[in-house]
């Protein structure tokens, strides 16, 4: 059974019984509706990791590996989604698939966005560590910094913070510091800021 690409109706003739439009131009639409979906996606891809740079969690690298997959996932979507329209194909699940991805990077910025938009400043827990190591990727946004440091939660040897570009300069392996974490409003522990001792 083929499908109208716009409005999903069982179609037996070129021209949908549903809303009339013939598959040529259920295809113009569809690809309207997609090409905007896509951008909202793109638009969040953005956004979260512009905000895990403000309020980094300090499980950051294991977010970005889940985002990754997320981005991964969606864009193979997008890709076969393109081809099967090309191919006049059935689009239904797929699109309501596709559809679910869009906005999941918007909900994982706001959540980073509240957990550390309400925490209150007066909650900065300061851990006494030393700098272990440090690592450096320059990227797109803004690129990777990291200092390793030995970490003082349970179950966890390192703490990757996530330093920006000064901090990343100011500090050597052996340095002695102390790490500001805030709790996070919505529990997600989040790295506040790295001082010497
Ligand atoms: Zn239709």
């Amino acid at each position: 059974m083929t499908r109208c690409l716009d409005c999903g109706s069982p179609r037996t003739a070129d021209q949908c019984p549903a809303c009339g439009l013939t598959s040529a131009a259920a295809e113009v639409m569809f690809r309207r509706r997609f090409l905007k979906r896509t951008a909202v996606f793109l638009a969040g891809s953005l956004a979260f990791p512009y905000v895990s740079q403000i309020y980094p969690p300090l499980d950051l690298d294991l977010m970005l590996v889940f985002f990754g997959l997320i981005f991964f996932v969606a864009l193979t979507l997008a890709v076969v989604l393109d081809r099967r329209a090309r191919n006049r194909q059935d689009l239904e699940g797929l699109k309501r698939i596709y559809s679910g991805f869009i906005p999941l990077p918007w909900i994982l910025a706001a959540t980073l966005l509240v957990n550390g938009g309400l925490d209150s400043s007066k909650d900065i827990t300061y851990h006494p560590a030393v700098v272990d190591g440090r690592y450096n990727m320059p990227g797109i946004v803004r690129g990777t910094r990291r200092l390793f440091v030995r970490s003082w939660r349970e179950g966890q040897k390192v703490e990757r913070l996530a330093v920006n570009a000064d901090d990343y300069d100011r500090f050597r392996p052996g340095d002695q510091v102390n790490v500001g974490v805030e709790p996070g409003a919505l529990g997600i522990p989040w790295y506040f800021g790295v001082y010497r001792r």
